[in-house]
Parts: C-alpha cells; structure tokens; sequence
C-alpha cells in the first residue's frame, strides 16, 4: 500500500527569498497530521537528529524548530518526554570532526541552553559517550560490521529533522541518506566512503587552492599550477567536490557511487532495524525533510548561475523512501528541471532509493496529502 506524504507549504511573502517565514507552524501541522508519535516499549527518550551546518553559519535545523518537534510528538505537554536533539561527527568539515568542537559549535549556534534549554543536545557518536551499537545483519545485505551512533542505545523513538542539501555522491541528500549516513558512526562512515576516489579533470583545474583548503586529511597538493589527490591520504569525504568553481573533481568510477548509495541504504535499513518497534510493527521512527533556505548548492553551480527556488516547505512521512521519492518530485517540479540542475552534480539518489525500497525500508509509491 502507498504510504502517506504530508507537504505543508511556506506562506508566499514578499521578501521571502532573504527571509523565508519561520517553519515552525508547519513542523507543528505535520506532527499533528502524523501522530500519535510513534514510540516503542521501553520509554527510552525521543532522539531528534538534526543538521548542524557549517561552523560560522546559522545551524541549518534551527533549536527553535527541533524544540516545536519535541513538544508536539509530546503532545503539547511543557516539557518533552526526554527529548534530546543530537548530531554525528563529520568526516569532512573541520569544527564539526571532534565531540569537542561539536559540542561547541551546537552550543554557538543555540542548542541546549536559552529558551531550548529543555532540549539537551548530545554528541551522538562521542567517543566518550554511549559506545556504538553493532547493525545487526540485513538480510540479503552485503554490509560487515556496520556500526551506528551509541545514541541510539536506549532511544524509545526517532524524529529525523533534514534539511534538503546537495551532495557530491548522493546528488541530494533526503531522509534515507540521512538514516543511513549521519546515524552510523564515525569509523562507519569512513568505510562507507573508502571506495570513493575522487580525481581532478587537469584541463578543468585552475590552480586556485580552495579544494586544498577544505580538504581536513591534507589529501591535496598543488602542482605546476594544478590540483591531484593522494589517494592514501584521501577518506572520499568528498568536501573538495562541493567548493571546486571550475566542478573539475569527480569520482573516478561512476560505479563506486552507486555502490555507495547501495551502501548507504543498506546503512539506513541497518539504522531502522535497530529502533525500537512502534504499534502496528514498524520502525517507531518519524522523517520530516525540510525544503526551507534552499539556495544554489554548490560553488560550480553557483558560478554557472543555475536556478535556485528558494523556501518550498516541509514534508513528513513514517515511510522515508516515500518521503524522499515525494520531496524530490517537489524539488524537481519547483526547478522544472532534473535534480542536477539545482545540486550542479551530475549524479541523482536514484540508486539510493532503489536499493532501499530492494531491501524493504520502504515504497516510493506513495499519496500525497497537503496539511
Ligand atoms: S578547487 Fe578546482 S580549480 Fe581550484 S585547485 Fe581545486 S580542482 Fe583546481
Ligand atoms: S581529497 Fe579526499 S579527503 Fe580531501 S576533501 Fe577531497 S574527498 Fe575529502
């Protein structure tokens, strides 16, 4: 049976390309649309995974939005029913790579204190927390040792908060992405990369040194005036792809970024499988992709002036592969125009979404319900 998509659309407003109108109704519509939330047995605390964003910005899922979340999957009450909000290390993005930093940088950017004060923010996979949780085996899977963030351990339920962005491997990142990359732990998500070799198109590179300054394994040199990758030192974070003006770095392999995306749905499989069970048998585990503050996403397409929607609105589902298969239609029917012309990579999530609905996370057939 197709599952349910609800959209709730950001009020038109003059203006709104600077400052799109506050997400926050439309979080609380859509809660209300999709509850009662679902939690398992065991009372465990609510973990909302949000998205932090670059270190010197404005976090991408603001507090405000993930505390409005907590509140209403409690149903109204003052005070969540244990409610954390919670990031994962990065593998690419230096100020995001340690707990320490993280911490920090959750901190800056507002989580736990303030108004959200009632909303801890947790390291999820600090090296001194909770240690991580071993995937079990998917069956018919191909993933060895998949491990995920020990802030899973325990958790009664799952409210996944991501916002819409590109990526250089995924072209975009929706809610299976998410599930399968950003709740896996640090060591995870640097297997799930190694098959990533990223080359330079020489003929493309101009010598400007931006990939050399965003890559954290100094994986990049510049020589005679052109960029090459050392590829002992180089993780496949794929950092340097999204700042390169001249979009001159590539995977060298197509076939390894579809056996990523495989991998990273195998990850997100693995991912729902470890949350507890809600009534009615499946994973208690709520997705919300958010289309607000969209803008053109990477360097090369914002040299190339590629179109760029801004503030669409929220979508929700119980169902991420019909969340995702729904938000990219959206995205694609705004744009009027295929994925890659707002992302500036050439790569779409179609193997991504393949190998999830394969692996029965979930159906991209679905119905789409306006809250
Ligand atoms: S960012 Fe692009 S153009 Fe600049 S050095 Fe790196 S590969 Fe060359
Ligand atoms: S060279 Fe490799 S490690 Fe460095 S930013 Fe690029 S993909 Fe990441």
């Amino acid at each position: 049976m197709a599952a349910d998509v609800f959209l709730w659309r950001l009020p038109a407003q003059p203006g709104s390309e600077l400052a799109p109108a506050d997400p926050r109704p439309g979080v609380r519509r859509l809660l209300e649309a999709t509850a009662p939330h679902p939690s398992g047995a065991g009372g465990g605390p609510c973990v909302l995974k949000i998205h932090l964003g670059a270190p010197a910005r404005p976090a991408v899922i603001a507090p405000s939005w993930a505390r409005e979340a907590a509140l209403a999957a409690a149903g109204g009450a003052s005070r969540g029913p244990g409610a954390l909000a919670t990031e994962t290390l990065s593998i690419g993005t230096r100020g995001l790579d340690t707990a320490e930093a993280l911490r920090a940088a959750a901190a800056a950017k507002g989580f736990g204190s303030g108004a959200d004060a009632g909303l801890p923010f947790i390291v999820g996979d600090d090296p001194a927390g909770p240690v991580s949780l071993a995937a079990g085996d998917v069956p018919g899977g191909r993933l060895v040792g998949h491990t995920l963030a020990g802030v899973l351990r325990g958790a009664g339920s799952l409210i996944l908060l991501n916002p819409v962005r590109a990526h250089p491997h995924l072209g975009v990142v929706g809610a299976v992405a998410a599930l399968g990359l950003e709740l896996a732990d640090r060591q995870a998500k640097l297997r799930l990369h190694a098959g990533i070799r990223p080359q330079v198109d020489t003929p493309l590179c101009a010598g400007c040194g931006s990939c050399l300054d965003v890559c954290i394994y100094d994986a990049i040199v510049i020589r005679a005036g052109r960029a090459t990758i050392d590829h002992q030192a180089c993780t496949g974070c794929g950092e340097c792809m999204g700042v390169c003006f001249m979009a001159g770095i590539a995977p060298d392999d197509a076939g390894g970024l579809v056996a990523f995306q495989e991998d990273v749905a195998e990850a997100a499989v693995a991912t729902s499988r470890a949350l507890p069970v809600a009534a009615g048998g499946a994973a208690a585990a709520l997705y919300l992709n958010f289309l607000v503050h969209l803008g053109t996403q990477t360097t090369a397409a914002k040299a190339r002036r590629r179109p760029s929607p801004v503030g669409i609105g929220i979508l929700a589902s119980r169902d991420p592969v019909a969340l995702d298969a729904a938000t990219f239609a959206v995205l694609e029917d705004r744009l009027g125009a295929p994925l890659p012309e707002w992302t500036g990579y050439a790569q779409g999530p179609g193997a991504l979404l393949a190998r999830a609905e394969a692996l029965g996370l979930g159906r991209r057939e679905h119905r789409m319900r306006e809250v």
